[in-house]
């Protein structure tokens, strides 16, 4: 059988690694860091099937996370939404999800080296998970682990330029994730409280600067773009292939989905049953059937969150009980 190998090991690549190594293809995943990491990410994972994490064979990493049923939605200092998801939500840290999904990719036959950058080079048989690429971007993402906070479900805090999400997570944490549109007069050293107060979230820096912060925790990733990424070779998967706003919490959803998508394609090439050609154009094509629509979506819906008058527009739906939430949440996951 041919040899897949793929390029990153954060949750599309182990993911996907899990997903053919349970169908007996030989895998090589190279990641250029180690386990476990602090990632900057929300840390709640919603869209994706029970079905699909079963067929992926990954349900498992999920089953000690947390389950989130509520949402509240805040435009600066003022609660303009608290609704039912209209379906729960996982919680879980990078922390411990890539690590359980390495570990699991190893049990399963896998070989994984760590450590190890690969270069720009691509192959037959290779495929890119290399998450977001595409650089020259506005935006800043931080996020932080916090201890002994009150919530209940999930909160989004929007300000003037960024907003944050909390999260909560295993072992009684909430995470803390916020996306800024960069702010060279920010406080270095307290960047998310500092945020948090250049965008207006006034009562959330107040209550932010009191909880008990895991400072080891704390990461940053600053640069990137939105939406369709730079390829880094003919065949991506995750981010590297489509970066989703993040206010949508659709991210980790896609980045597992498209393995899936991926899986069954690359199967029948390691089988030699397809060309590696065939298998990039079939792939690519059920990538625009599947995900072109909640794109198109959330490329519409995320300017709004950073200009005045969509802000007003979104507060005063949602105070109005306008706000079509439960038909904006599904359309944004399938
Ligand atoms: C601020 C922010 C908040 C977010 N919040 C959420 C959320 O709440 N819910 C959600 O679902 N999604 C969220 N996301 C998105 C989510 O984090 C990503 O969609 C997800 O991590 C994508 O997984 P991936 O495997 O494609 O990429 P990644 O998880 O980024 O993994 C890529 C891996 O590739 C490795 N790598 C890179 N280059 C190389 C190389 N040359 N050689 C070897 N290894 C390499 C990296 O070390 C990394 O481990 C958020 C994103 C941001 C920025």
């Amino acid at each position: 059988m041919r040899k897949i190998e793929i390029v990153g090991g954060g949750l599309s690549g182990l993911s996907l690694g899990i997903y053919l190594r349970r169908r007996g293809v030989p895998v090589r995943i190279l990641e250029a860091g180690a386990y476990p990491r602090h990632k900057v990410c929300g840390e709640f994972v919603c869209g994706v099937s029970n079905d699909v994490l079963d067929e992926m064979g990954i349900s498992d990493v999920f089953a000690q996370a947390r389950r989130h049923q509520k949402l509240a939605w805040w435009m600066g200092d003022d609660l303009v939404l608290q609704d039912h998801l209209p379906e729960e939500a996982i919680g879980l840290s990078r922390f411990r999800m890539d690590a359980d999904l390495a570990s699991l990719f190893e049990a399963a036959g896998g070989e994984l080296i760590t450590g190890m950058r690969a270069h720009r080079e691509d192959a037959d048989g290779r495929v890119w998970a290399v998450g977001k690429r595409k650089r020259g971007g506005k935006w800043i993402g931080l996020k932080v682990h916090a201890r002994d906070v009150d919530l209940e479900g999930l909160e989004m805090h929007v300000g003037r330029r960024g907003y944050l999400g909390l999260s909560g997570i295993e072992d009684g944490r909430v995470n803390c994730c916020g996306l800024f549109r960069i702010n060279k007069a920010v406080d270095k050293k307290n960047m998310i409280a500092s945020y948090l107060k250049v965008n207006g979230l006034n009562e959330l820096h107040e209550k932010f600067c009191g909880w008990d912060i895991d400072g080891d925790s704390l990461s940053a990733t600053a640069g990137f773009s939105l939406g369709v990424q730079e390829k880094a070779g003919a065949f991506c998967i995750g981010d590297a292939s489509l970066l989703i706003p993040p206010f949508t919490g659709n991210g980790m959803s896609m980045a597992i989905e498209s393995s899936w998508l991926a899986g069954p394609w690359l199967e029948r090439f390691a089988k030699g049953e397809l060309e590696w050609d065939a298998a990039c154009l079939a792939y690519a094509s059920s990538c625009e059937d599947y995900f072109g629509k909640r794109m198109r979506l959330a490329g519409s819906l995320h300017p709004l969150l950073f200009n005045s008058t969509g802000r007003g527009l979104l507060k005063w739906s949602a105070v109005s009980g306008l706000l079509p939430f439960g038909f904006l949440f599904k359309q944004l996951r399938s």
